[in-house]
């Protein structure tokens, strides 16, 4: 039996919201068991439905800032005027369980963990195992359309997440992977396509050939 080098993958889906993105990793999560989601910190209140520790940890924004003063956060930025963040504890708990991680996170933090995996060894395992996808909707039209279909924002919100996006857009080239979620299932296939793939990647040349 010939023993490989693995590595666990850090899945890392940026979209701008109302893109799909949430519907691709949820059917991600639900097809493999050996994939994780960080679950990530916030400071803003909890949707209709959202369960604490489920969808976000919620906290006050106090509790939030003495986490970053704690060091606990890999990532943290502010997106629509609230706080955001990824503990380290979700990475390194899921990966200490063997289990590959999903992260949702926007691109200003997808870009500071970049930053920081430039600063590691090409050989580091997080580095190897990094992997970002973009999720882009069709058009920012088709974009408002499924934003005031969802029913979930006001008018107004719904105005400053698209101008969101159209800014978040410009990041597209950042990103290793991008898919255009025009049809649903079709974007399903190419997503669940590159987490097989990435899976069998060979981390002994990867490393130099990134
Ligand atoms: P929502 O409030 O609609 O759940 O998320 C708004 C945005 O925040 C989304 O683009 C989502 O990807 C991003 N986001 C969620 N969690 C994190 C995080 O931990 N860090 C960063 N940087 N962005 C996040």
């Amino acid at each position: 039996m010939i023993h490989l080098p693995t590595r666990p993958l850090l899945f890392v889906v940026s979209a701008p919201s109302g893109a799909g993105k949430t519907t691709l990793c949820e059917r991600l999560l639900a097809e493999f068991d050996n994939l994780v989601y960080s679950v990530s910190c916030t400071t803003r209140a909890p949707r209709e439905g959202e369960e604490d520790g489920v969808n976000y940890h919620f906290l006050t924004r106090d509790a939030f800032e003495k986490k970053i003063t704690a060091g606990d956060f890999l990532e943290h930025a502010i997106v629509h005027g609230n706080l955001y963040g990824t503990l380290r504890s979700e990475i390194t708990d899921a990966f200490a369980r063997g289990k590959n991680v999903l992260m949702d996170i926007d691109v200003q933090g997808a870009k500071q963990i970049r930053n920081f995996l430039a600063a590691t060894r090409d050989d580091d395992p997080l580095r190897c195992g990094f992997v970002d996808i973009f999720i882009v909707p069709p058009s920012l039209e088709v974009l408002q359309k499924r934003l005031v279909a969802r029913a979930k924002d006001s008018e107004a919100v719904i105005a400053r997440r698209v101008e969101h996006a159209a800014n978040e857009l410009k990041h597209w080239q950042d990103y290793r992977f991008v898919i255009v979620n025009d049809r649903l299932d079709a974007s399903y296939d190419a997503l669940r396509s590159i987490y097989i793939a990435e899976q069998h990647a060979n981390f002994a040349v990867t490393a130099s050939r990134k």
